[in-house]
């Protein structure tokens, strides 16, 4: 299975990071395409435990390497930062880690206009995670980015950058009456990136494009998930970059035929961070215990998830948009406890029924979940490993899923760490 993509089903935070580190061991390459530093990945293994914003979850497993493609922003800080973090904890960076010299640099004005960006939309606030990966993708864009190749040509990197930052200042004074960012501090930074990421600094297309020519198994991390897709999602409530199939293929250079295997990575039921539509969720007793059973609170911003039911009408749009081969199911444990469980089926619009997820995200605010009831069921998945220890009401739950979404599951995760997983098929 030389290319393997895990992606986010949802809106993120599935247990991706804990799915990578799972399936890397067998990996030779371990990649992220997308985002940036917004994203946090869980992994709980023999080495302890850990959250990863930008390296890959495969980092763990000695005898592979992880790479930044050109679709992710960087944060030079927080690479860094995560760098230093890893290696203090024994975690062996040298020449296993390379970022793509195409990958655009998330930059100090960046950081700034997103929090001023956020503040100024009040209630119409998208909820960010004020990192300063959405303003990193608009000047990508609009092509005025710094990208890491940059900082290996400081003397024509000074021009560019007194232009851009002219530019963004203007903004940051004019529109928002705030503080401008110093162009001499900036510049100064960029020459201590320029140091100490060039080790780490180089042409990832090759090494991704080399292991898939010689059949090596390369695993895709997705960031964030489908529905926070910029064109699929439900926009503008979504991130900045395409955390679908199609990012994948351009967020590292890969070609469409490729992909052998695209897993869509769904917990038992469904979470949100920030604004925007979110049909099945729960705002009573039933939301608040799963959200402490568990602990649904963000990796990279602390904010408590907004929490509901299983969605199949999203469920089967993701499942389109990526073309799964199969799904993997997380968190199934976290419903242990439960007497009840929902499953929301479809929609209702205006006395319709409707099997589709809707394009406009005020249509989507308009629908009402139709559910399914399901009991809970006696005796824990906690901790299993095989299919046949999960309890006959989570087998039912999960054939129901697999029903309604139209894909088998092949792995389901019974708890955050690596060894809690029941692999009903191979799928690396
Ligand atoms: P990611 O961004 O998709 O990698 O997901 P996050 O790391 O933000 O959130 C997933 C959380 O769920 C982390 O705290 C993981 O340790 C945890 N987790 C992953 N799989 C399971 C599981 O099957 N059961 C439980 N209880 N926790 C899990």
């Amino acid at each position: 299975m030389p290319v393997c993509a895990v992606l986010g089903g949802q809106w993120g935070d599935e247990g991706k990071g804990k799915i990578v580190d799972v399936l890397a061991e067998k990996a030779h390459v371990t990649a992220r395409f997308s985002g940036g530093n917004n994203a946090g990945h869980t992994v709980m293994n023999p080495e302890g435990d850990f959250k990863l914003h930008l390296v890959p979850s495969g980092i763990f497993w000695p005898e592979g390497m992880a790479v930044i493609g050109n679709g992710v922003v960087v944060d030079p800080d927080a690479l860094l930062e995560e760098i230093g973090g890893l290696r203090g904890r024994g975690v062996d960076l040298d020449g296993r880690l390379l970022v793509s010299d195409r990958c655009h640099l998330v930059m100090p004005y960046h950081v700034v206009l997103d929090e001023l960006g956020e503040a100024a939309r009040g209630d119409q606030a998208i909820g960010t995670t004020g990192k300063g990966i959405g303003p990193a993708y608009t000047d990508k864009a609009a092509r005025i980015g710094i990208r890491a190749a940059d900082l290996f040509d400081l003397e024509a990197l000074y021009p560019r950058l007194e232009r851009v930052m002219g530019h963004h200042n203007a903004i940051i004074e004019k529109v928002y009456d705030a503080a401008p960012v110093s162009l001499a501090e900036t510049f100064d930074r960029c020459k201590g990136w320029a140091s100490a990421l060039r080790p780490f600094v180089g042409a990832v297309e090759h090494v991704v494009y080399n292991a898939v020519g010689a059949g090596k198994t390369v695993l895709l991390e997705g960031a964030q998930g489908a529905m926070l897709d910029l064109d699929h999602g439900t926009y503008p409530y979504v991130t900045s970059s395409h955390p679908t199939i199609g990012g994948a293929s351009t967020g590292l250079g890969l070609l469409p035929r490729d992909f052998d295997s695209i897993l869509g990575v769904f917990k038992a039921y469904s979470t949100r961070v920030g604004s925007g539509p979110f049909l099945t969720e729960l705002f009573d007793e039933t939301g608040d215990l799963i959200r402490e059973l568990a602990q649904e609170f963000g990796t990279t911003t602390g904010r408590p998830r907004r929490v509901g039911w299983f969605d199949s009408v999203a469920a089967r749009y993701s499942a389109r948009v990526n073309g799964y081969t199969s799904l993997v199911l997380t968190r199934l444990d976290v419903l242990d406890s439960l007497d009840n469980i929902k499953l929301c089926v479809a929609y209702e619009l205006e006395g319709k029924r409707v099997e589709d997820f809707p394009g406009s995200a005020a249509v989507l605010e308009r629908c009402k979940p139709i559910y399914e009831d399901f009991p809970g069921w006696d005796g824990a998945t906690a901790g299993v490993t095989n299919i046949e220890d999960l309890p006959e009401g989570a087998l039912r739950y999960v054939r129901r899923l697999e029903e309604l979404s139209g894909l088998p599951i092949d792995v389901i995760s019974t708890g955050p760490y690596r060894h809690e997983v029941v692999t009903v098929r191979q799928v690396v």
